[in-house]
């Protein structure tokens, strides 16, 4: 079994965070070296903070801003290293030139935020972070998602309610009559495989971590769903669309055991018996995400002494001694420089830390190696920017089974203030944003996949499948109402062929054993980011936020640093699930399938 993700340390303790923000003040004084012609700009060494220990850390997004909040909190000197923008993935963005009259641009952003109940780390953050008027800083930014609207083709949508209601004891037989009976508004699932899913969901409930790690780990999730031989309701609809659409996760290539953690940790969320997971199953932000959480955020770490070199990436990790000793900068017109620190944190995505692993740096660690097996895929979003609202309820919106594997959110409804008198030419009333998670199957217009298209015909694609599988008897989605549309820029087109900048980690089978921890065998140098191992082990800002919280941890345990780690929280698990995750443990070791699979 590979290793588990680790035990929870303490929580920070309110005092450590005073001494940190005090200490915050010393902090400014001492940051990581830099030299070189790309120095002129950036920070210098000055005297030395607390321990005298600084922190370079490589990568602005989500795991690095948590690292940094972490260790400025203790009184660390930190600079982070961003080339791109704060935020990374996470980020909103102004669509350029398109605010008049002393509005703000429209909002765009890489893809629409959902922070599901489960998520803790996420919100932990979050309230530690000032907002003016908010008593739990911009934790209180995020709103509480009711319903959910599921397009199905060819049918009238449904609009159900996203929470299953108040179980106070949730058991096996209760939770596979529950999933029986969430799933019955779809007519076309025949209720045998329909009440086969529920009792394989339950199977997934009771297995023991045993047998997750060990056997689950390694078989697909379309593969413990039986999706061979099963109807094009099941298929379509339990296997492909709750998976793509959710966590934009391929069923025939992601593990069983991704899915499934979060599967679980979605269904207790949406218990509402969980007093951990306490803010509904689903809830946005109030505000674009930049507005509402990444700006206040890099102020406050800002004021907590935290410096921020932007348009610099790492370009190369240095060894010497079986150290790290200094890492290469490089800037965007190609000018380096020299970063020298006690601590490197390289908090960059997969697909960018892969190049920095020259042979001397998996020579002292080659596990490190394995970050090479990890997959990326696309998932990107685009912003409808409509003239009237759309009836659209509010909530979730998920076409499911269309070829794109769309899901949207109406902002505006959902935004403080009036959108039109807040951004754009002032005809903009509604931003409706679509996250594609398909970007390999043919369209219904084209019949080309999202890569094969140009932006143009993306936007008229996507739409399309919007009206196919939203507008029927409803006419919710008028042509005559679009205004404009916003393609994350991270999408680009070299001599016709799309690339994408910023593509996402896909959890496959077995890739856990190749995803890193966030310390290595290089004592001075830490990984974070959504491809590091995490409880809630899918790429996304929690699993994110942990990783920074475990690479801060492993800072401070490089330092022996004697105060608090940074908290980190397992998931929940069921007591009323134990004696059978008991039983099942047993039958994993002699070697016995679980007593549900057959
Ligand atoms: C369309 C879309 C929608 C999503 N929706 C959600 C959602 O609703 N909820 C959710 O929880 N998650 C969602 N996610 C996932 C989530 O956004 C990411 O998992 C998370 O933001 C990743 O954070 P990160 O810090 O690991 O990486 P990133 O956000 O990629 O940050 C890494 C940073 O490193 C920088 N960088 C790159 N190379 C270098 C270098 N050489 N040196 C220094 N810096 C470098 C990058 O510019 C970037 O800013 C979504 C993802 C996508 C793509």
């Amino acid at each position: 079994m590979p290793d588990q993700p680790p035990a929870t340390p303490a929580r920070i303790a309110r005092r450590d965070v005073l001494r940190g923000t005090l200490a915050a003040g010393v902090a400014l004084a001492a940051t990581p070296s830099v030299s070189g012609p790309a120095a002129a700009a950036g920070p210098r060494r000055r005297s030395p903070g607390p321990g005298g220990r600084t922190v370079a850390i490589f990568g602005g997004g989500m795991a690095g801003l948590s690292a940094a909040h972490e260790l400025a909190e203790r009184g660390y000197p930190v600079t982070v290293y961003e080339p791109a923008y704060l935020g990374g993935k996470a980020r909103s963005m102004g669509v350029p030139g398109t605010g008049t009259g002393g509005r703000l641009d429209l909002p765009g952003e890489h893809g629409f935020r959902f922070f599901p109940g489960c998520y803790q780390h996420v919100p932990d953050t979050m309230r530690r972070i000032p907002f003016p008027g908010n008593p739990n800083g911009v934790l209180d930014n995020l709103i509480r998602v009711e319903g959910t609207v599921a397009g199905v083709r060819g049918r009238p949508p449904i609009f159900a309610p996203v929470e299953i209601g108040s179980i106070d004891q949730l058991t096996p037989q209760l939770l596979q009559n529950t999933i029986v009976g969430a799933f019955g508004f779809v007519p076309e699932l025949p209720p045998h495989e329909l009440a086969f899913f529920g009792k394989q969901m339950t199977m997934w409930f009771t297995s023991s971590d045993e047998r997750r790690f060990g056997q689950w780990e390694y078989v697909t999730w379309e593969r413990i769903m039986h999706a061979a031989g099963k109807s094009a309701a099941y298929r379509d609809y339990l296997v492909n669309a709750l998976t793509r659409i959710t966590v934009a996760a391929k069923p025939h290539l992601s593990s069983a055991r991704t899915i499934g953690t979060i599967g679980e940790a979605l269904v207790l969320a949406a218990t509402g018996a969980i007093p951990q997971f306490s803010g509904g199953i689903d809830r946005i932000l109030n505000r674009p995400t930049n507005e509402a959480w990444i700006d206040p955020w890099v102020a406050y770490l800002r004021s907590l002494g935290v410096r921020f070199v932007l348009g610099s990436r790492a370009s190369a990790l240095h060894l010497s001694g079986g150290r790290i000793d200094s890492v290469t900068v490089t800037d965007a017109a190609g000018a380096t420089a020299r970063v020298d620190a006690d601590y490197y944190v390289c908090a960059v995505p997969v697909d960018k830390a892969v190049p920095l692993l020259d042979d001397r740096i998996l020579e002292a660690d080659p596990q490190l190696a394995g970050m090479r097996e990890l997959l990326t895929d696309w998932m990107v979003g685009i912003q409808f920017f409509l003239r009237r609202p759309t009836e659209l309820p509010q909530g979730h919106i998920a076409a499911l089974g269309s070829p794109w594997a769309l899901t949207a959110l109406r902002q505006a409804p959902m935004w403080v203030g009036d959108f039109a008198a807040r951004y754009g030419d002032g005809s903009v009333r509604e931003c409706l944003s679509v996250d594609i998670s398909d970007w390999d199957t043919p369209g219904i217009l084209y019949g080309r996949s999202a890569k094969q298209c140009t932006a143009q015909e993306i936007s008229a694609e996507v739409w399309a499948q919007l009206k196919e599988w939203l507008n029927t008897a409803t006419g919710w989605l008028r042509d005559e109402d679009i205004h404009s549309w916003h393609l994350d820029p991270g999408v680009s087109w070299s001599g016709g062929i799309a690339e994408n900048e910023t593509p996402l980690l896909v959890n496959t089978v077995g890739s856990y054993e190749h995803r890193p921890h966030a310390h290595c065998a290089i004592p001075n140098l830490f990984f974070g980011g959504d491809h590091v191992r995490s409880h809630i082990d899918l790429a996304t800002m929690e699993g994110a936020n942990e990783s920074g919280r475990a690479a801060a941890n492993a800072v401070l345990d490089a330092a022996g640093d004697p105060g608090s780690r940074a908290a980190v929280f397992p998931l929940v698990a069921l007591p009323a699930f134990e004696a059978a995750k008991r039983l099942d443990a047993d039958r994993y070791r002699a070697g016995l399938p679980h007593i549900l699979d057959v």
